[in-house]
């Protein structure tokens, strides 16, 4: 690190960085009130490049949104659904299953799975999903369910313990919990934007007994609201702490509130800038000391600013999605999908060696061809 890049008000963090101590809440309230986004960039490729080098990974995954019915109405939520609405869906089991099957051949690695929280799926319809998923392909990573999904299952529709539950669930073909629904932890705030949902305790929780049976997850968290960056760094100080304590996070994902559908409390709220979501990645790859990824959401950022982002403490562009839903409902104008070839050609063009991974970051061969598609970054 070129230490004359660095304003006065930024040396002792980032000496701290170099030196490989932690930083505080403190520390990083003032890299999030700086405005010097290339010294914030400089201090956060440290960190990134110490844990990744010079590898930058995404995974060849095929989402699926089983349903967008929903109990709930989050309010910055504009996926979800009560099943009278028309733009309320329910997939059967045999449509799900045949969407993966059509997506192996492809090379996906992994399908991606979440929905609303149902009012009257039953326990056999998500164990026998599960079961016919993992039957097409004992390879194949399921990954699914957010923690408020699981809590869900264990108490009304399981209506068993949750590790109780997340073990059937396991057992059923479950390989990772997705981490989304994390939102941002503080009460307040998380009344105003998703009253009902479970607190931050409850989806900590929730991943620390995954954790605890062995299993890994990511962490997520939804900015660009009505939070303050106060509350941004106490969402990561709670991450961090779990951390420390079960080790069973691989990457983190946070990701900017999409403002397009907004309403009541969220009106007028505008996108987060590319500045700031330069500037919120860069804060939490030096933050989040210990967990070891760090996930640029392209459907949200697009994939031009994604790519810059490999300068600003990423290591990982996410995949390929194959349809992405829960964005675009709420109004996302970047593309649903991205193929490899985009994805490899964004992070070479970065200056970065482009490796495909697995679901819990591992380094994996390329299932790029040489027919790949002829390369362009999608425009956000
Ligand atoms: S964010 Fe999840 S829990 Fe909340 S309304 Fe949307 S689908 Fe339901």
């Amino acid at each position: 690190m070129n230490h004359e890049l660095i304003p006065k008000e930024l040396k002792s963090i980032a000496e701290k960085v170099e030196a490989q101590q932690r930083i505080s809440e403190a520390d990083a309230l003032t890299l999030y009130h700086t405005n010097d986004l290339n010294a914030l960039g400089m201090i956060a490729n440290v960190v990134r490049e110490r844990k990744n080098g010079n590898y930058a990974t995404y995974i060849h995954n095929r989402y699926i949104n089983y349903s967008n019915i929903c109990i709930l109405s989050c309010q910055f939520c504009a996926f979800a659904a009560r099943k009278r609405d028309a733009h309320a869906f329910e997939y059967a089991i045999d449509e799900i299953v045949r969407v993966v099957r059509d997506a192996l051949p492809l090379g996906v690695t992994e399908v991606h799975m979440v929905g609303g929280l149902h009012p009257s799926l039953k326990k056999d319809w998500y164990l026998d999903l599960l079961r016919q998923l993992r039957a097409l392909d004992q390879k194949l990573h399921i990954k699914a369910f957010t923690a408020i999904e699981v809590r869900h299952l264990a108490q009304r529709v399981f209506k068993m313990p949750l590790r109780d539950t997340l073990e059937i669930l396991r057992d059923a073909g479950l390989g990772s919990i997705t981490g989304g629904g994390a939102e941002i932890f503080d009460p307040v705030v998380r009344d105003k934007i998703c009253r009902g949902k479970e607190t931050a305790a409850e989806w900590l929780d929730v991943h620390r007994t995954w954790h605890s049976m062995g299993g890994r997850s990511t962490c997520t968290m939804l900015y660009g609201h009505i939070e303050t960056v106060a509350h941004r760094a106490d969402h990561m100080r709670l991450l961090r702490e779990l951390q420390d304590e079960t080790g069973g996070f691989t990457g983190f994902v946070p990701f900017a509130f999409e403002p397009t559908q907004s309403h009541g409390i969220l009106t007028d709220i505008k996108r987060a800038s590319a500045f700031e979501q330069l500037r919120n990645l860069a804060v939490s790859r030096i933050y989040l000391d210990n967990i070891e990824h760090l996930t640029a959401y392209w459907v949200s950022l697009g994939l031009p600013l994604a790519q810059v982002s490999l300068s600003y403490g990423v290591d990982d562009l996410h995949g390929t999605i194959l349809e992405e839903k829960i964005f675009h409902m709420a109004g996302a104008t970047t593309p649903q999908q991205q193929s490899i070839a985009a994805l490899e050609y964004a992070i070479r063009e970065a200056g970065r060696e482009a490796v495909q991974r697995d679901s819990h970051y591992r380094h994996i061969p390329s299932a790029a061809t040489p027919a790949s598609a002829p390369a362009e970054l999608a425009c956000a």
